[in-house]
C-alpha cells in the first residue's frame, strides 16, 4: 500500500467524493470560458485567438487600463519595428473592424504601442476584458496541489482581490514580470531595509513627467543593464543632479561594450556616451558595490554596500533607482503543479532555449505549447513571464505562444505544434533604427539608443530588453 497507514481509508473515500464532484463539474467544463490574466500585449494576442476560434475568454487585468505595465514605461521607445509588435490574429480582428495599421517600420513609445494598438484591440473585446480585476490565487475546484484523481476534469477557480471567484477551462497567465522586479540587494536577498525606504522601479520619466523628483536631487542608479544606462544618460541631461551608479562587478566594462570598435555600433555608442559622463566625473561609479543595508539618516538614505570579503563602502543620496531586472511572481499558481526550471524559473523545457548566456531576443527558436506546458493540464504561463529571469523576450515570440496554445485548447494539435517564428537574428532589436528614429522626428528623450541593443549570436548577460 502506497498511502501511509493512517490516513488512507479516508483519503480513498474524499478522494473518490471529490472525482464524483469534478465529474459533475466537468460536464459544464466546455461552457466555461478560457481565463486570460493580464491585458498587455500578449494577453490581448491570446484573447484575439481565442476569438478567432469561437472560444469563449474573459481576460482579467490588474490595473486599471488595458496594458497597464506597458504604460508604466510608456515614454520609453522601444527597440523592434510596428511589423514585429502586432500579432497576426489581432491584426486581423482589427482590420476587420476598419482599423488602420501603424507604419510597419514605426518604433512605437509603449504609449503610442497603447494608443495606436492595443486600446483598439481591447475594445473589440467589450466587457469581456475586466479592469481593476487582480488575480490573487488559481487552483483547480475542490482540489489542492496534492490531490490528483480527477483532477484534470475540475474546472479552474480564480480568485480575485476582492473574493470574487470564477471558473474557467483553461488559463492563460500572461501577467508579465513588471510588478515583480528584483531587490536592490546583491544575493537575490533584500537588502536590510530595503522595504522600509523609497525606492524608485526602473525607468522613471526622468526628463518628463518625473523630472521634479530627481532635477537638484542626489540620485542613486543600481544595476548594469541597458535600463541603468537609459536612466544615467537621462540624469545626466539635468545640470544640477547628482548622478552616481552602482554596479556589482569590478568594472563597467561589460555595461560599456566595445565603444567604438563594438561590434554592435548602437550598444558602443550608448557605452561610449555612459563612459564618457563617468571619465568626466559627471557620474560618479562605484565598482564592487554589494548592496547590503540601506536606512535612513539626518543627511540622507545611506546605501551600504558589504562585498564578499566583508568590506564596506557607502553612499547618501535623496532617491534610488533600481534598475536591477524583473523575476517571476508564480504565487498566484502555487496550488498548481509547476515545473520550473530552478535557473531562470521558466518551464524546464523552455529553459535552454532562452537562456541569456546562449541566446539573445533574435536567436531564440519558435516555440510554442510542448514547451510552455506544465504537468497541470489547461495552465499556461506565456509572455514575458513565461521567460522568468531571462531578459531576452520579445513580443513577437509571444505571439507564437499563444497562436500555439490556444490551437492546442481547441484540440487543433497540428496548428499548435506548427510553431514558426520569422524574426531576423539582427535587425529586430536594432537601436540604429531606433536612434535614426529618434533624429528624423526629433522625440526629445535625449538618450538615442534608449534602452536599445542589438542582438549577438551570442548575447552577454542583460539581453536585449534589461
Ligand atoms: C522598457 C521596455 C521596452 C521593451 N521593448 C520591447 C521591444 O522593443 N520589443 C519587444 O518585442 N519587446 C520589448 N519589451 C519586452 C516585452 O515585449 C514587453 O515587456 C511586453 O510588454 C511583455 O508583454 P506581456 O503581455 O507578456 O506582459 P506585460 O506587458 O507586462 O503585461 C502584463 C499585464 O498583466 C497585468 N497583471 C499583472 N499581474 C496581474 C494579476 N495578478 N492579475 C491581473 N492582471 C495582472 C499587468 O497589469 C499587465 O497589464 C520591452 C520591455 C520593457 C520593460
Amino acid at each position: 500500500m502506497s498511502d501511509s497507514c493512517c490516513g488512507a481509508i479516508a483519503v480513498e473515500i474524499e478522494q473518490s467524493a471529490t472525482s464524483q464532484d469534478a465529474r459533475a463539474a466537468s460536464g459544464q467544463m466546455g461552457e466555461l470560458p478560457v481565463v486570460v490574466i493580464g491585458a498587455g500585449p500578449v494577453g490581448l494576442a491570446a484573447a484575439a485567438h481565442l476569438a478567432e476560434r469561437g472560444i469563449d475568454l474573459t481576460v482579467l487585468e490588474a490595473g486599471d487600463r488595458v496594458a497597464a505595465s506597458v504604460a508604466r514605461w510608456g515614454h520609453v521607445r522601444v527597440f523592434s519595428p510596428y511589423r514585429y509588435n502586432i500579432d497576426a490574429a489581432a491584426r486581423r480582428l482589427l482590420q476587420a473592424d476598419g482599423w488602420t495599421a501603424p507604419d510597419a517600420d514605426w518604433l512605437p513609445t509603449g504609449a503610442e504601442l497603447i494608443d495606436d494598438y492595443l486600446a483598439p484591440l481591447a475594445k473589440l473585446f467589450g466587457d469581456k476584458v475586466r479592469l481593476g480585476a487582480k488575480v490573487t490565487a488559481i487552483s483547480r475546484l475542490g482540489y489542492d496541489r496534492v490531490r490528483t484523481g480527477g483532477r484534470e476534469q475540475a474546472p479552474f477557480v480564480i480568485r480575485l482581490d476582492d473574493g470574487a471567484e470564477l471558473r474557467a477551462r483553461a488559463i492563460i497567465d500572461a501577467s508579465g514580470t513588471y510588478t515583480s522586479p528584483n531587490v536592490l540587494g546583491a544575493s537575490g536577498l533584500p537588502a536590510h531595509g530595503e522595504n522600509e525606504v523609497s525606492v524608485d522601479h526602473a525607468l522613471p520619466d526622468v526628463l518628463g513627467a518625473d523630472r521634479d523628483r530627481y532635477e537638484g536631487r542626489r540620485v542613486l542608479v543600481v544595476g548594469a543593464g541597458h535600463s541603468a544606462a537609459t536612466t544615467l544618460l537621462a540624469l545626466a541631461e539635468l545640470d544640477d543632479t547628482a548622478i552616481t551608479w552602482a554596479i556589482r562587478a569590478g568594472d563597467a566594462a561589460r555595461a560599456y561594450g566595445g565603444g567604438a570598435a563594438d561590434a554592435l555600433p548602437a550598444r558602443g555608442a550608448l557605452g561610449t556616451r555612459l563612459r564618457a559622463h563617468v571619465e568626466s566625473g559627471r557620474i560618479r561609479l562605484l565598482t564592487g558595490f554589494f548592496t547590503h543595508r540601506v536606512h535612513v539618516t539626518d543627511q540622507g538614505v545611506e546605501v551600504v554596500s558589504r562585498d564578499p570579503s566583508g568590506h564596506e563602502q557607502s553612499v547618501t543620496v535623496d532617491r534610488i533607482v533600481s534598475a536591477t531586472g524583473y523575476r517571476p511572481d508564480h504565487a498566484i499558481a502555487s496550488e498548481l503543479r509547476l515545473d520550473l526550471d530552478p535557473v531562470l524559473g521558466s518551464t524546464r523545457a523552455l529553459a535552454p532555449l532562452i537562456d541569456p548566456n546562449q541566446h539573445s531576443c533574435g536567436t531564440v527558436p519558435a516555440h510554442g505549447v510542448d514547451e510552455l506546458a506544465h504537468p497541470e493540464p489547461g495552465y499556461y504561463a506565456v509572455g514575458v513571464k513565461s521567460y522568468g529571469r531571462a531578459p531576452t523576450f520579445l513580443m513577437a515570440t509571444g505571439y507564437e505562444q499563444v497562436r500555439s496554445v490556444v490551437a492546442a485548447i481547441a484540440g487543433d494539435w497540428e496548428a499548435a505544434r506548427d510553431v514558426r517564428l520569422d524574426l531576423p537574428e539582427t535587425g529586430v532589436c536594432s537601436s540604429s533604427l531606433a536612434e535614426a528614429q529618434e533624429q528624423r522626428t526629433g522625440l526629445a528623450t535625449g538618450i538615442s539608443g534608449g534602452l536599445l541593443s542589438t542582438p549577438l549570436p551570442v548575447a552577454t548577460a542583460g539581453g536585449c530588453c534589461g
